[in-house]
This record gives structure tokens, C-alpha cells and sequence, in this order.
């Protein structure tokens, strides 16, 4: 089974359009969308939902009133101002809360419970290009990268089930945890930048994220008629780093039309961006079967 994640050094560039009509020309695959923070593959793929579960991470305290005699102890104790007084007695507020166990362990009266801590729910559903596995993290919580985990190993179980070759993944952006998680284990990193300064400092970034974590990695350089000078010096890092630019996309009007209409690009008629998609959905599904890339040396 091989794994494609298309990842960016930030948001904004472009990730899921591609994803989107990736998705369309695999043919037969399990897309993940594993952008927790920010997660819309769905609204392009808009699935039928099969299957949804909670996502629980970590503890949050919480304060039973019926044995609480408010005498405030805990509410000295907390670093993180997480305990409030209310009605005479106090509650602990969720977004407050870093799970310290402090309160649990002291209050006199053991009324602080400590449950585990939902922190948002993910989901499975049928689309026309096959499963999607998403998620949707609460507002304000954390610990996305074991999400990241969790959604792409139920997408490589959902492939196995059915027999599938290919998990395709909506990574995070960025280079912190949730993208690491984004791409351990994958065959192949797709980079998507811009030709900006920030865009070609973020994937160099990235690229060298890829080159410790030994995944291979490849380059979509998206608006890649937004500035000559810039859409060459990116040329020229992914030459040094041995990095294939497999696309060069120019600014088009269609990604925002399909994205208003929830189609993926290559699903508009006559659209010659999706030619340039499929060349660079062939390069890069070659480049899959690859095997991982040499040491990182610095
Ligand atoms: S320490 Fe325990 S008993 Fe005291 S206010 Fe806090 S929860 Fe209530
Ligand atoms: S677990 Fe820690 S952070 Fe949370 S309310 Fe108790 S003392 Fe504060």
C-alpha cells in the first residue's frame, strides 16, 4: 500500500484543490483529509456520512458540586486560573484547564473528577471518489497530531478491508507536530508552494522536515506565474535539494469556480489546468513507487 500526503508550508496554497483532484484521477483510493484544524476536503467531496466517532486526548478536571464544600482550595492551587468561583461554589472552565490533576490530587473532599477530554470527533463517508476519513477538532483544543494518527490509521485499515493500493492524504501545513504525524510512514511528500519569499522560505523548511524524516518529496509550484524571480529561486532549492518539481501551475480563475461549485478542478470541462494535473498526478504517482530517499545529511 503506499501513502501520498500533499502537505504545505503554510495554509492557503492551494492543498486542497489538489487533494481534490487527486482524489479524481487516482481512481481508487482512501482519501484522508488530515488538516484537522482547518479541515474542508469534505465540503468539496461532501461524503455520506457512514460513520462517526468521538475523539478523546488527555484529561480535563471537573468539579462534582454535590461533594464540593467550596472551601477554594483548588482554586488556589491552579497555575492556570482554570478554577472559577460560581454560586457560591466553583466550576473549572474546559479551555482553561491543562489537566494538571493539582486540583484532583488536593481537594480535601475528592469532588474533583477527572474524566478524559473530548476533543472533537471524526467521521467516514462514501464520496463519488471513493472513502473520505475526516475529522473536526473542538474549537481551541489541542493534541491534533495523535488525530493526525488515529485518521490515517483508520484510512490504511479502510484500504486493506477493500483491497485498496493508495491512501491520499490532505496534510497539515506547517512543520509542527501535526505534520509530522501527517507524513510518518508516507511514500511520498507532495510540496505545495507559491512563489513568494514566505512560500519559498516555508518549503525549504519543509523539505528539509521531509529529508529528516527520510520521506521522499516532490514539489507543486502553484501560481507559478505570480513572480519569475521568486518561481526560479524555488526552481533552483528543489534542484539543490534534488527535489522534482512535478507541476507548475499558473494562476487560474477555475480552482475558486470549482471550489464554489465543490468539484475538484479536473471534474470542470475543458479546463486546461487539468491537463497539467494529470501529468503531474502520473510524475508523482511514479515517484510513489520509489523507495525512501537517502540520510538526511546537513
Ligand atoms: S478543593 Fe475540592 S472541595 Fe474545595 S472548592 Fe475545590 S473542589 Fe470544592
Ligand atoms: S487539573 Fe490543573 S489546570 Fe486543571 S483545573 Fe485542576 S489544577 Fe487547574
Amino acid at each position: 500500500m503506499r501513502e501520498i500526503v500533499v502537505v504545505s508550508g503554510k495554509g492557503g496554497t492551494g492543498k486542497t484543490s489538489l487533494t481534490a483532484a487527486f482524489a479524481d484521477l487516482a481512481g481508487r483510493a482512501v482519501v484522508c483529509d488530515l488538516d484537522v484544524d482547518a479541515a474542508d476536503l469534505h465540503l468539496v467531496l461532501t461524503p455520506a456520512l457512514e460513520r462517526r466517532e468521538d475523539f478523546f486526548s488527555g484529561h480535563e478536571a471537573v468539579i462534582d458540586p454535590a461533594r464540593c464544600t467550596g472551601c477554594g482550595i483548588c482554586a488556589t492551587l491552579c497555575r492556570f486560573g482554570a478554577v472559577l468561583p460560581e454560586g457560591g461554589g466553583y466550576r473549572i472552565d474546559p479551555t482553561r484547564c491543562e489537566g494538571c490533576k493539582v486540583c484532583v490530587s488536593l481537594c480535601p473532599e475528592a469532588a474533583v473528577n477527572f474524566p478524559e477530554r473530548r476533543c472533537g470527533e471524526w467521521f467516514t463517508g462514501q464520496t463519488r471518489f471513493g472513502t473520505l476519513v475526516h475529522a473536526r477538532l473542538t474549537p481551541g483544543a489541542e493534541n491534533s497530531g495523535r488525530l493526525v494518527t488515529l485518521l490515517k490509521k483508520e484510512a490504511r485499515a479502510i484500504a486493506l478491508a477493500d483491497g485498496l493500493e493508495l491512501v491520499l492524504c490532505d496534510g497539515s501545513p506547517g512543520i509542527g507536530c501535526p505534520v509530522i504525524s501527517s507524513l510518518a510512514g508516507a511514500n511520498l511528500a507532495v510540496a505545495v508552494t507559491e512563489p513568494t519569499p514566505s512560500g519559498r522560505h516555508d518549503l525549504e523548511r519543509l523539505l528539509e522536515l521531509c529529508a529528516r524524516l527520510r520521506t521522499r518529496a516532490c514539489c507543486v509550484l502553484n501560481k507559478c506565474d505570480l513572480n519569475a524571480a521568486e518561481a526560479r529561486a524555488i526552481e533552483e532549492l528543489c534542484a539543490a535539494r534534488d527535489v522534482e518539481v512535478v507541476a507548475r501551475l499558473p494562476h487560474d480563475d477555475i480552482v475558486f469556480e470549482a471550489m464554489l461549485r465543490g468539484r475538484a478542478v479536473t471534474e470542470l470541462p475543458g479546463a486546461p489546468m487539468a491537463t497539467l494535473l494529470k501529468q503531474a498526478w502520473n510524475r508523482l504517482a511514479a515517484l510513489s513507487e520509489l523507495g525512501r530517499p537517502a540520510p538526511w545529511r546537513p
